[in-house]
């Protein structure tokens, strides 16, 4: 019998009976738990965690990561409970759907500053990788959908979804999430300037159709002929965002910017690659200095791959992009490959986990400006995944590398809210004292009292992570001298210390 969730377990892996079996079970549930509820689409609400699941499962996430994306909506919008949920399925199922509903929470109030912090709230509020990997899906099917959503709202979606969301996709090395969220944002956001790129890329497209097949016709011909085996090529275009972003950094000159359209050859191993590259220059001439030997020295993000640019008779300028299909999976799907492998042959795992143990301390150099192809930088450098390098020396099986993400060495940092949301980070232990001078030194030197979740506590009483404080503030007040005697932010002491020396 056909079930509407035929096209998600076509998707998996390599699905099981039982794994068929949970996800139907799972699809109902949450179409009964949604019942007649609508998206602003019109369509029944149960089309959007359906979507979810299908990109889930086309990520080659694990089962209960799948039922999680089916059910992630059902805590919030739904009579679903959570004890419900875990006798119907299990405690990890509960777990993820608990995760998600934590981080729905988490608003982005546009605040430059607190931008990175805000991505590492959601990280450490996350503590399960595959928690913030549902999420993605989530914000990809709404940008997908975000028309129609009312213009201001869209305005704010599409801002948190560049700020927040796509830099967590692209440090977890999820590519195909990243690139398009990075458009779909860039649609919303700079809508004249995506039409412009767009149409451009199209033609240019259009244009040098013709040399782009031809090239990668003598290139099959000229890896067969050496007797290369088992390979095969796709075409890319640039995504219009990351092409303005270059375009802007090559003085608008498009003929300038050289991989605007690329070759990718994929090949079965390392060696195969630098061979590749070798039969490709003996074909081709190769631009100068346009080598990058991604596979010895990786991206900061963990990408591996060989390229070159290199020019055809007939004066076609065309990068190509040589990797392993294990270099290939890792570029898609980053972190989410380690699910992957985790589901094939035992000899796969220890691949996987070189591969992560790779990935983690390389996670933590993001901030470095790279050549701009794929990955626009630009933020501040990750502190979230620092200590991560410490356990990446030491695990080994995929229960250690999950509770290496858990992110427990937030222990030492925590997150409280202003009234309207902003999050404020300060270390473990902070006062009001603290979060007043945090949030700015007038708020600090006219304090008289402070709120915590809507109850009066004491000046020198610690913060707890996730608290929403609010500072009672008088005219004439000034700080007090003993205010020293109990904060602990430098900043705090700074201001104290220089309010009081006036008197
Ligand atoms: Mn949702």
């Amino acid at each position: 019998m056909p079930h509407p969730t035929d096209d998600i377990i076509r998707a998996m892996q390599s699905p099981t009976s039982e794994d068929q079996k949970e996800i139907q079970k799972a699809y109902e549930v949450a179409k009964v738990a949604h019942g007649t509820e609508l998206r602003r689409s019109g369509e029944p609400y149960i089309t959007h965690p359906h979507a979810i699941a299908l990109t889930l499962a086309k990520l080659g996430m694990d089962r209960d990561t799948i039922i999680a994306g089916i059910l992630h909506d059902t805590l919030e919008d739904t009579q679903l409970t959570a004890e419900e949920i875990e006798k119907q399925f299990d405690a990890t199922v509960r777990f993820l759907v608990e995760g998600v509903t934590k981080l729905s929470k988490l608003k982005y109030r546009g605040l430059e500053r607190h931008v990175e912090s805000l991505r590492r709230l959601f990280v450490a509020t996350a503590s399960d990788v595959r928690v913030i990997i549902i999420k993605l899906a989530d914000r990809l099917h709404n940008m997908e959908t975000i028309e129609f959503v009312d213009p201001v709202k869209r305005n704010r979606i599409a801002l948190e979804t560049q700020e927040v969301y796509v830099p967590i996709a692209e440090r977890l090395g999820i590519g195909v999430i990243k690139s398009r969220l990075e458009d779909l944002a860039f649609k919303i956001l700079e809508p004249e300037q995506y039409k412009e790129m767009t149409r451009f890329l199209t033609e240019r497209g259009e244009n040098e159709k013709e040399a782009l097949d031809k090239a990668l016709n003598d290139l099959k011909k000229a890896l067969a002929e050496a007797g290369m085996r088992n390979f095969h090529t796709e075409a890319r275009i640039k995504n219009a965002h990351s092409f303005a972003a270059k375009l802007a950094r090559k003085g608008n000159d498009p003929d300038k910017v050289y991989d605007m359209f690329a070759i990718r050859l994929i090949v079965p191993s390392v060696s195969d690659c630098y061979r590749a590259l070798g039969i490709i220059h003996n074909i081709w001439r190769p631009l100068p200095g346009r080598m990058k030997d991604y596979i010895a020295n990786p991206k900061p993000n963990g990408y591996r791959s060989l390229h070159t640019t290199i020019i055809t008779p007939h004066k076609v300028i065309i990068e190509i992009q040589i990797r392993s299909e294990e270099m290939q999976e890792e570029s898609k799907f980053g972190i989410a490959a380690h699910f992957i492998y985790k589901n094939q042959k035992k000899a796969k795992e220890t691949g996987a986990a070189a591969w992560a143990k790779r990935m983690i301390p390389s996670l933590m150099k993001v901030s470095r400006k790279n050549d701009g192809d794929e990955v626009v930088s630009g933020a501040p450098g990750p502190q979230w995944l620092k200590e991560l390098h410490l356990v990446a020396e030491h695990f080994e099986e995929d229960e250690a590398f999950r509770e290496a993400l858990k992110e427990d060495f937030f222990a030492e940092r925590m997150f409280v809210f202003t009234p309207k949301g902003d999050v404020i980070d300060l270390p473990v232990g902070a006062t009001p004292v603290d979060f007043a001078y945090a949030v700015h030194s007038d708020i600090g030197n006219s304090m008289v009292a402070a709120k915590a979740n809507g109850k009066i506590i004491p000046l020198d009483h610690p913060l707890h992570n996730g608290n929403i404080v609010e500072i009672l503030r008088k005219k004439n007040a000034k700080p007090n001298k003993k205010w020293l005697e109990f904060v602990k932010t430098s900043g705090a002491k700074h201001h104290i210390r220089a309010a009081t020396k006036q008197k």
